[in-house]
């Protein structure tokens, strides 16, 4: 690991032109995981022609786990990253292994009816269980500690935790534990929670060196990762063919992963999400005495609100504070006075505590707040719209995708049938950011969801 040192001071300033520096040159974000990675090898830009069963676009957790599921099957993969492995959301985000999907399963079973919900049901633990499998299979080092906690700031946030409890339980999930205002200060040691919910197939990790790891094994199973490779247009068919600047590839099927970054890349998919950004700040290292004291059993947390915090504490003590939300994606001109308040409030003996580094990144909602995964045509698969939640569930979704391609496609009907709604209008910019967010539980609203 290289030492994420001496960045105290700056870790703020000027976040929106580092921002476009990055879409321009394409490093990482600067955050304290692209600091913290491990050593990864550059892979070269598409050039040319070249040939395979299928082509994915984007790598990230989507994309990464799409293609290790088919080459663990003898699939020849290529995958198509405009920046490098693991730049977007899966290397930036709040490294947060969190069952479920964004939305609760009684509301899925409310929209969709009881079979939807008992299909997804089924899966809805899964994309954790995958995580683990191949970070045990890979032998892959992205600090995996154990134990997600869900936190209420009130009674009506607690009822919502104890029916959970019970739908979790009807899908064969009991590893949890209720916590009251006093077990709670075991996970966060603080006033502001009146009890909450201990998942104990919960967790965290170092996102990106969970997605570089996750390349290496791909590249180890004979797939093929090519960076800086831009996919600008894919022509559908029988013989579908995927277009960067430099090259093409030929392939029997495509999949986009691109989700919030994906762009004009895929016209038909545009409308169908809105991009998103949220933000995480990390602290100074604050040593393993503080780091004990304000979350002593190590757990991640994330509280019940809509627009939540969640945190956790790194592998060398720092606290990683993730939170807000900004329709349309755009990054905070300063990170760090916007989400300083609210670490303050959690932790006020760390109030003042010097933060070293500050980032954003975009996810990509859905209307429904439920992940969107289907199909352009026989030969043209994509996955995107996580809404906040989706380390577990991109890796349950590329699995889903992947078992669709190789002939099992039940699973990923049941995903596939469930209905997405476009963004009335387009999804950004037709409407000024301010409004973005009432607007948008506006026509939530309109369409009943
Ligand atoms: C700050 C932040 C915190 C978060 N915290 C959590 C958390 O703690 N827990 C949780 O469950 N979820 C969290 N999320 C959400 C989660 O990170 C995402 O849902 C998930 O990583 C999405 O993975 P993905 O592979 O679909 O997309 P991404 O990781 O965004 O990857 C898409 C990739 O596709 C590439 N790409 C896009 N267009 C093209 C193109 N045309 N050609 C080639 N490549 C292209 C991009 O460069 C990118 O690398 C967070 C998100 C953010 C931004």
């Amino acid at each position: 690991m290289s030492s994420p040192a001496n960045h105290r001071m700056s870790a703020d300033a000027g976040a929106v032109q580092r921002d476009e520096l990055t879409m321009r040159d394409m490093p990482h974000a600067k955050s304290y995981y692209a600091e913290s990675a491990h050593a990864s090898p550059a892979r070269p830009a598409l050039a040319g022609r070249e040939s395979a069963h299928v082509c994915v676009i984007g790598a990230g957790f989507s994309g990464l786990s799409t293609a290790l599921t088919l080459a663990e099957r003898g699939y020849r993969v290529i995958v198509l990253e405009a920046a490098r492995v693991g730049w977007g959301a899966s290397g930036r985000n709040g490294g947060q292994i969190v069952n479920g999907y964004s939305r609760d399963l009684d509301e899925v079973e409310k929209r969709y009816g009881e079979a939807a919900a008992k299909a997804l049901g089924d899966m809805a633990f899964e994309g954790g269980d995958i995580i683990r499998e191949r970070i045990a299979r890979y032998d892959i080092d992205c600090d995996l500690r154990e134990g997600g906690v869900f936190a209420a700031l009130n009674k009506r946030q607690m009822a919502g935790l104890k029916e959970r409890v019970t739908s979790w339980a009807r899908f064969g999930h009991s590893d949890v534990e209720l916590l009251d205002e006093q077990t709670i200060r075991q996970h966060s040691n603080t006033d502001l929670y009146i009890g909450g919910l201990l998942d104990k197939r919960g967790g965290h990790v170092h996102p990106l060196n969970l997605a570089l790891g996750e390349a290496v094994a791909l590249e180890g199973q004979g797939g093929i990762i090519h960076e800086h490779s831009r996919v600008i247009r894919v022509e559908g068919g029988a013989r579908p063919v995927v277009y960067t600047e430099h090259g093409q590839v030929h392939a029997d099927y495509v999949v986009a992963c691109g989700n919030a970054y994906l762009g004009h890349a895929v016209p038909a998919l545009r409308h169908r999400v809105m991009p998103v950004s949220t933000q995480v700040i990390a602290t100074e290292p604050l040593g393993a005495a503080t780091a004990r004291r304000l979350m002593p059993a190590g757990s991640c947390v994330e509280d019940c609100n809509y627009m939540l915090d969640y945190y956790r504490m790194s592998a060398d003590n720092r606290l990683l504070f993730g939170g807000g939300s900004v329709y349309g994606g755009t990054t905070p001109a300063n990170i760090t006075a916007k989400l300083r308040p609210h670490m303050a409030r959690t932790f006020p003996e760390i109030a003042d505590v010097p933060i070293d580094y500050a980032w954003s990144g975009n996810f990509a909602l859905t209307l429904t707040r439920i992940p969107h995964l289907g199909q352009l045509g026989e030969r043209f698969y994509f996955t995107h719209g996580y809404s906040g939640h989706g380390v577990t569930t991109t890796h349950l979704a590329g699995r889903l995708i992947g078992e669709a391609i190789n002939g099992e496609r039940a699973r990923f009907e049941a995903f596939a049938a469930l209905r997405n709604y476009p963004f009335p209008g387009g999804r950004m910019l037709r409407v000024p950011l301010s409004v973005l967010g009432s607007w948008y539980y506006q026509a939530r609203e309109k369409l009943g969801l």
